[in-house]
């Protein structure tokens, strides 16, 4: 693992007091952590967390609570590439998921205990240091046999971050991107408007005009 070859190059080296870089990361200095704002057919939060070289991720239906008696339903759903962390933009409608998507939180994540045997038994307990969501969190499989999904609970922990009381304000209070800072609706405005049938009707067609050929659309046309 990278944590053991990089182990001495990090010893020798201050990193507050020198450019060189820290190296990749690795289990005690955190990964790479999630959490997309997805308007599909119903709105959600996707959760991921970096666990080898993919994200492991959750659909948590109403987002994750900072109220820590208020435990969200975390739909466990496929693995997503690294590279799905960076990812906004809209998915078109009809195709898997469609509609808009934003990075609404992104940081690192720390296990607490060994994140594979957590996962594996259903059982994962991180700290969270993401720009929205920070401190404790569990992620905890709930024992629904002969269900469809796999169902998981995504609880606060009790620290100085839990907001008792208000577990959905951060909601309102950052519903921006981290990354562009604008808000999921921006998408959904600039989502290119279908050619209407009307004006597909004016378009002449060029077969029906004397003397006219295809051709290219110059690249500028001057005003
Ligand atoms: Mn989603």
């Amino acid at each position: 693992m990278a944590r053991d070859t990089l182990e001495r190059y990090r010893e020798k080296r201050r990193f507050d007091r020198t450019a060189e870089p820290e190296g990749a990361e690795s289990a005690s200095d955190g990964r790479l952590y999630v959490v997309q704002k997805h308007a599909a057919r119903r709105l959600h939060y996707d959760l991921r967390l970096q666990l080898g070289d993919t994200l492991k991720s959750w659909a948590v239906t109403r987002g994750p609570s900072l109220d820590p008696a208020d435990r969200r339903l975390a739909v466990h759903v496929e693995d997503h590439p690294l590279e799905y962390g960076g990812f906004e933009g809209t998915i078109p409608k009809g195709e898997y998921g469609g509609g808009a998507v934003i990075v609404w939180d992104r940081g690192t994540w720390v296990p607490i205990g060994d994140p594979e045997e957590g996962y594996r038994k259903g059982r994962l307990k991180f700290r969270l240091a993401g720009e929205k969501l920070q401190g404790g969190w569990t992620l905890a499989r709930m024992h629904t046999r002969g269900e469809r999904t796999d169902n998981w609970l995504l609880i606060k922990e009790r620290d100085t971050y839990a907001r008792p009381g208000e577990g959905d304000a951060i909601y309102t209070e950052a519903p921006e991107s981290v990354l562009s800072g604008q808000p999921i609706e921006s998408l959904q405005e600039e989502a290119p408007p279908k050619r209407s049938a009307k004006r597909r009707a004016q378009t002449p067609k060029v077969g029906r005009l004397a003397g006219a050929r295809a051709a290219a659309l110059p690249a500028f046309v001057p005003p």
